[in-house]
């Protein structure tokens, strides 16, 4: 006896069940992309490690201990892709798509990889839909960006949504904000978490977005990143400005610095309380620094990522179309199996979603199994209707059944179930 293999801890079969309600998430990720002038890119799964490690940032939680990084045949160290900004900016520098205005504006939808510890909403192997702006300082870009963000959740009447922004400013406003930071900390080391005291000499920024109770105690009444703003004071007004403008809810989080490092001014991050402790669904801001430290030339950009497993999770009934009716065909006898297998090929010719049982059952038990399958209809076909060229059509709500001609029942089918709703 073999024994039973069973999927990786954390990682998810994403069942026929579920299935409906990616289609109808992804499917607003690519309508409304497209709709704000972005292109879809499909990127690599796994790349050369260098890239996350030079681009993410060596002190931060993904490249410290969540990537899943292996060797090749030939020693070179390669990594499941954490997230998609790298790749993506990767691309981008290889390729010169940044010189192409019809480039510059991309959306991706794909699987991440990250050793954390599986629990509700937090998965090893996760979906995300992301979108990158390249080449644009203006601040209406990042309204732009996140404009598309909040209107995907809105569409998706996700329930108790809550903008949050922030700046970060640029790197020598918080170098200068840094020195303040850690000398804020240094008072009070003791009570901060063994993980914040290892890193906050290097990076004290990740302090202030630790989940620990205690260090969030401490950081309640830190001095805030954007009283230290001067350069990037007024694009910060501007974005703030241009959301107000477009009725964009938000608040301020001086908390908000985000796990990668690549991030500078806007960083924004939206979060459903209907969700328990993983509560972001969807988190980004501008890196205008990443493509110098990939080997590209300095090109400003912003971006977002959003969380599909979390936003399904909290997908309401109301997002969901009907499913597309079925017709279940009930064939019975010499003649009328072979007639109800034609039928069922010219039901499915005209688009109608049809399907039957080729084992002859009962007509007792093919009604059963169209009840289970979902049917809206069954066609009943047995030698007698066949002879006289006819079927027995039964509402399977109603119970309701009525005759009608076998050779136009295609196009009567077809008609009566004009309501496509395709995915
Ligand atoms: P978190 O604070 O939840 O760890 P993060 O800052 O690591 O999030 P990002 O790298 O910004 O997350 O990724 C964007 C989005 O992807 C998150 O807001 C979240 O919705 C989703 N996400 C991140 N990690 C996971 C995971 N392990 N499982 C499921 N979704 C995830
Ligand atoms: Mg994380």
């Amino acid at each position: 006896m073999f024994t039973m293999i069973r999927a990786i801890k954390g990682i998810k079969d994403i069942l026929p069940d579920q299935l409906p309600r990616w289609n109808v998430v992804e499917g607003a990720a690519h309508r409304l992309a497209r709709c704000y002038g972005f292109r879809e890119i499909r990127i690599p799964i796994f790349e050369i490690t260098e890239l996350y490690i030079r681009s993410i940032g060596g002190t931060t939680d993904i490249v410290e201990k969540e990537m899943y990084t292996f060797n090749d045949r030939d020693g070179t160290s390669l990594t499941l892709r954490p997230e998609g900004t790298a790749g993506v900016v990767r691309a981008i520098i290889e390729h010169g798509l940044a010189n192409n205005p019809a480039t510059r504006k991309l959306y991706y939808i794909g699987p991440m990889f990250r050793h954390e510890r599986p629990q509700a909403g937090r998965f090893r192997q996760f979906n995300q839909f992301g979108v990158e702006f390249i080449g644009s300082t203006s601040p209406k870009a990042d309204v732009e960006v996140i404009s598309l963000l909040w209107r995907f959740f809105s569409t998706l009447a996700l329930p108790s949504i809550t903008l949050e922004i922030n700046s970060l400013g640029q790197p020598p406003e918080r170098q200068r904000y840094k020195a303040v930071l850690l000398t804020y900390l240094q008072g009070k080391i003791d009570r901060l978490c063994g993980n914040c005291q290892r890193r906050m000499e290097f990076n004290p920024l990740r302090v202030l977005d630790c989940k620990v109770m205690e260090c969030r105690a401490v950081t309640e009444s830190a001095p805030s990143l954007i009283d230290y703003l001067s350069t990037s004071a007024q694009h910060f007004k501007d974005v703030r400005a241009g959301l107000e403008d477009l009725g964009i809810p938000y608040s301020l989080n001086s908390r908000l610095v985000r796990g990668l490092d690549y991030y500078s001014m806007t960083t924004f991050e939206v979060t459903s309380s209907s969700l328990g402790a993983q509560n972001t669904i969807g988190a980004g801001g501008r890196y205008d620094g990443l493509f110098e430290v990939l080997g590209g030339k300095s090109t400003p950009a912003i971006g977002f990522a959003v969380g599909l497993e979390r936003v399904i999770s909290i997908l309401p009934e109301s997002a969901m179309p009907l499913p597309n009716p079925l017709v279940f065909i009930a064939g019975f006898g010499n003649r009328g199996l072979p007639a109800s297998f034609r039928l069922l090929e010219a039901l499915r010719s005209k688009g109608v979603t049809a399907e039957t049982d080729h084992y002859g059952s009962s007509l007792k038990n093919l009604l059963r199994l169209a009840d289970r399958l979902g049917a809206s209809f069954t066609i009943i076909l047995g030698d007698e209707e066949c002879m006289q060229g006819q079927v027995l059509l039964r509402n399977m709500y109603t119970k309701e059944q009525e005759t009608i001609p076998l050779n136009s029942a295609p196009d009567v089918l077809a008609n009566r179930l004009k309501t496509p709703n395709s995915p």
